[in-house]
């Protein structure tokens, strides 16, 4: 009898820790997105960056994280907020195109274009919205879009001119986001800056220029935890910040040999559809019969990687898109695929492999939900996307990404690997008690 009623207290122990819900079981917290586009992974190892230290202390690091293989703003925020790789989203380029019609528009002109983003996968907004909960997007990729015709609750999107680095305007969007949280009651909002990305891209990632905008976003840091006080949202608030991609420097003349695509096939002649000169990934549609011919042209071009559509490695996950042309070349890190001419002025860019550490980007996170003094190992970026479910406390839509790559870096991350230890002591408590008899 004694020892039922142990085995009955194990039994419930095990299922009070199985079962034990995030912080505030019944009221859920607030989730905030933010994302510095073009934050390489290591930007802040090089700059006195005060306030970023100090959330390493409050919460989670990641080493690093690694963005799906096309390392371009849309395509992998896209990633981000679906938790879908690439070629199931289909977002495939910053600029959206036609391959039959010819037609490219681009990238701030799609950030309202549905036609572009909405490809039957729903975005965490939207996936929210539909369990009762209020969510915004502050000049997030693919925030202005609608989904199976649903707009997200509130979209602000970057007009054609907006300017990136100006620090009263970044102060004034988190004042704004705030006063959503705390006075309307928003659940979930995603803010994004354009910045370091443009000043990579400018005047590449090495320069002070880089170092000096990474200052100013440890400014901001600063200002939006503070805010975060002000509004009394400290006990009620979680925050992620993290990126797209990383950057490189290019390389140019005399110290490589640039590549001129037309050099080894005659692109007028052979292709009907390209996007080239966009840093290091290139697409191309061959005329009709001469896929080949441009396949065996570009396999003797030096410093890049040309690929059929369906024969790119199962790792990229982009075989399956039905948008991408036949045709894909991955240049070297660092090198620019210029088609006819050299117009490109590009001082950084992205682009490239998502193995190469160049392109891997940032995570940090802090807020009631989440470990202080957390260290994790590098995850991907698709990941995101159910610990982000799990910290609004909605269904997920479906999703490649899995929680227990990341649920490790909540406080009550607990479920399943709780459960797990608590069998494991059950089972040798019983071995124990059955060997006593
Ligand atoms: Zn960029």
């Amino acid at each position: 009898m004694k020892m039922r009623l142990e085995l009955f207290l194990l039994i419930a122990a095990v299922s009070c820790a199985a079962g034990k819900p995030l912080s505030k079981a019944a009221g859920r917290n607030k989730l905030l997105l933010i994302s510095f586009d073009g934050f390489r992974w290591d930007y802040d190892q090089d700059v006195d960056t005060p306030n970023l230290d100090q959330l390493v202390t409050d919460g989670v690091k990641a080493k690093y994280v690694t963005p799906p293989m096309l390392t371009m703003t849309s395509p992998s925020h896209f990633t981000t907020i679906t938790g879908r790789w690439v070629e199931d989203h289909e977002v495939v380029h910053n600029m959206m195109y036609n391959a039959k019609t010819n037609q490219k528009v681009p990238h701030k002109q799609t950030l309202s274009r549905s036609e572009w983003w909405d490809n039957g996968v729903l975005p965490l907004w939207i996936t929210a919205q539909n369990q009762g909960l209020k969510t915004a997007s502050f000049y997030y990729p693919g925030g202005g879009a609608n989904y199976s015709g649903q707009a997200v609750n509130r979209a602000l999107v970057e007009t054609f001119d907006h300017v990136d680095d100006n620090e009263t305007e970044w102060r004034q969007n988190i004042d704004m986001v705030m006063s959503w949280f705390s006075e309307e009651d928003f659940h979930l909002v995603t803010l994004y800056y354009g910045e370091p990305d443009n000043v990579g891209h400018a005047k590449g990632p090495d320069t002070p220029d880089r170092k000096k905008i990474i200052q100013q976003i440890d400014r901001i840091i600063g200002y939006l935890r503070e805010a975060i006080n002000r509004h009394k949202l400290t006990d009620s608030l979680n925050v992620i910040l993290t990126s797209d991609h990383g950057m490189t420097t290019v390389k140019k003349r005399p110290q490589v040999d640039e590549i001129i695509l037309n050099k080894y096939l005659n692109l007028l002649k052979l292709a009907s559809f390209e996007i080239l000169d966009y840093g290091g990934f290139g697409i191309l549609t061959p005329r009709p019969g001469k896929e080949q011919e441009v396949f065996d042209a570009l396999s003797n071009a030096p410093n890049l990687t040309v690929y059929k559509k369906n024969e790119l490695p199962e790792s990229f996950r982009l075989a399956k898109s039905e948008r991408l042309p036949p045709i894909v070349v991955v240049a070297d890190l660092g090198f620019n695929l210029n088609s006819r001419f050299i117009v490109y002025v590009n001082k950084g860019d992205h682009g490239y492999h998502n193995g190469e550490m160049d392109m891997k980007t940032i995570f940090r996170a802090f807020g009631p939900d989440f470990k202080k003094n957390f260290l994790s190992e590098p995850f991907d970026s698709i990941h995101v996307y159910p610990l982000m479910c799990k910290l609004l406390q909605i269904e997920p839509a479906p999703h490649n990404g899995s929680l227990t790559v990341t649920e490790n870096l909540l406080l009550h991350s607990g479920g399943s690997q709780r459960a797990r230890l608590s069998v494991a002591l059950l089972l040798s408590v019983l071995s124990f008690m059955f060997t006593a008899l």
